[in-house]
């Protein structure tokens, strides 16, 4: 059975140079060629969802300049309903300019362009006001303006679609996340952003500290642990999963592969454990292959590498 997903999120043309050491402020270094492919994670996760076999409708925002045709295109080529993405005249996409040096670290310069115009007078005009579009689940990033998460949240509770949010790039403190946090029925943060939401240094295991975000509102927390997989906290005990011992050559992606499984294995009502470890796989398998879009991975990959890794 397919399941039927709606991201509500940020479409970014991705500029990638590697270097050999990242520049200083004034400083010029030349880099190896530029290497351009679809990015943003609102579209990162539909493209993963896409290739993991749900139906994805996207709703989004583009410029009407080349790489927002590029990144329609790709949306596309994935079998995406592109309807619900805009194009806006006079505007350009959202950018992202990354340099990376070759042991991974890097810097990244975001110009998110048409994602930021995404406000609530146009979410409603892009979804005629159903955000939820018959979809089962209704998966959010934090890409785009937090007031319209807030209404994309609210408007996917109404029609009784699951909300998941990845509450990624997490921002500085605003009382409307919190707002948003009461809104959402599953969340899904990595270490860094668990501890920005509690707002201290975290103590204690990552199952107490799931749980304590679930305090915030979610009635399902699940919080990725590279490598060491994730750990959920929901109606039930707390749960962890060890993840999947892989080759990894570049985490990118992983976490996008993630959300996208869980969202659409929660969105079929399959059992957390089942959809937490299929996340889990689906994240290892993205982490085996360098690139964000190019490495998310489709259903027949995550299911050779569960039943090869059989519990
Ligand atoms: P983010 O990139 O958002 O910080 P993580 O790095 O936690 O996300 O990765 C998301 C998920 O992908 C993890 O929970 C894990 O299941 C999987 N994953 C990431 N890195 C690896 C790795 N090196 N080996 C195996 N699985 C990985």
């Amino acid at each position: 059975m397919d399941g039927r997903l709606v991201v509500v999120g940020s479409l970014n043309m991705d500029l990638s140079v590697t270097v050999p050491r990242l520049p200083r402020p004034g400083e010029t270094v030349s880099g190896a060629d530029v290497v351009r492919g679809p990015g943003g994670k609102g579209g990162n996760q539909a493209v993963a969802a896409a290739r993991l076999g749900a139906r994805v409708r996207m709703v989004g925002l583009l410029g009407d300049d080349a790489h927002g045709g590029e990144l329609r295109a790709a949306l596309v080529a994935e079998g995406i309903d592109d309807r619900a993405v805009g194009t806006l005249p006079d505007t350009p996409s959202g950018l992202a300019l990354i340099v990376v040096r070759h042991d991974g670290e890097n810097t990244i310069t975001l110009s998110p362009g048409a994602n930021d115009r995404l406000d609530e007078s146009a979410l409603r005009t892009l979804t005629a006001g159903t955000v939820a579009h018959r979809a089962d689940t209704v998966l959010l990033q934090l890409e785009v303006p937090l007031p319209t998460v807030l209404a994309a949240a609210r408007a996917a509770r109404a029609a009784g679609a699951l909300t998941v949010l990845n509450a990624a790039p997490l921002p500085a403190p605003d009382p409307l996340l919190y707002e948003l946090l009461r809104e959402v029925d599953v969340l899904i943060v990595n270490e860094t952003e668990a501890a920005g939401l509690l707002g201290r240094p975290g103590g204690g295991s990552w199952t107490a500290r799931a749980e304590q975000l679930r305090r915030l509102g979610p009635g399902t927390v699940v919080v990725t642990l590279g490598a060491a997989g994730a750990v959920a906290a929901g109606a039930g005990s707390p749960l962890t999963e060890p993840g999947f011992p892989v080759h990894a050559v570049d985490a990118v992606g992983a976490g996008d592969a993630f959300c996208a499984q869980l969202a659409l294995a929660l969105g079929q009502k399959r059992p957390l454990a089942d959809a937490v470890r299929g996340a889990c796989a689906a994240g290892a398998v993205a982490a085996t292959r360098p690139g964000a879009q190019r490495a998310l991975p489709t259903r027949a990959e995550v299911d050779a590498l569960l039943a090869r890794d059989p519990r």
